[in-house]
């Protein structure tokens, strides 16, 4: 429950033959959820179209069907709950539900740069969440990118830790799979 996903996607429709970033036996070991009962969190890295939202989605669903509490926001959503929660009833009930629980997928962040405020409201979040529950993040941008992004260095670092201290990292550089698999309206030769 909770999770409001843009779509729906699952493991199975996931097509690893393109991917040499992740193997067959490291989907299996994501799919067991071993990282969500030990609270480690997944850092999907990778240009647009390469299946880190899929991914995510797909593995927020199989949290949901063991019995986990799961949310997903993408990082600009977050950050408007966040700057809204004082007077907004709707914003408080949705962090506290992403507050509670055991996976929060965090999708596209650092997409673009944060101001100082916004960097300090997510650290607090972070910080809340910080060995209480895994969190998935989605990003263009690589973590030693993230820094200038989120304006204040000692806050940048600060956040950096908490999330990189049980977290594992997959790079999916592989050419967009959306290109690839491209649906032409021209009929071929
Ligand atoms: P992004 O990395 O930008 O988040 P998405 O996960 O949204 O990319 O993927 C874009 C589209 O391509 C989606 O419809 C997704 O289902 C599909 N896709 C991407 N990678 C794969 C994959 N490895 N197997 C199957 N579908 C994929
Ligand atoms: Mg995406």
């Amino acid at each position: 429950k909770w999770a409001k996903f843009p779509y729906h996607k699952t493991l199975t429709e996931f097509d690893l033959s393109d991917q040499t970033s992740l193997s067959k036996r490291q989907l299996t070991q994501l799919q067991e959820l071993t990282w969500l009962e030990q609270q480690y969190n997944l850092i999907f890295l990778g240009p647009s179209g390469v299946g880190k939202t899929h991914l995510s989605i797909a593995l927020g669903m199989e949290a949901i069907q063991k019995g986990f509490q799961v949310t997903f926001v993408t990082m600009g959503e977050l950050l408007s709950l966040l700057k809204t929660e004082e007077f907004t009833r709707k914003s408080q009930v949705q962090l506290n539900r992403i507050r509670a629980s055991d996976l929060v997928i965090i999708d596209d962040l650092m997409y673009m740069a944060m101001e100082q405020r916004e960097a300090t409201l997510f650290f607090h979040l972070i910080n809340h969440l910080y060995e209480r529950s895994s969190i998935i993040l989605t990003s263009n941008k690589s973590p030693d990118q993230w820094g200038e992004l989120l304006g204040d260095e000692g806050v940048a670092m600060a956040i950096l830790d908490r999330i990189l201290h049980r977290a594992e990292v997959v790079h999916m550089n592989e050419a967009s799979y959306r290109m690839k698999h491209r649906q032409s309206m021209f009929v071929s030769e």
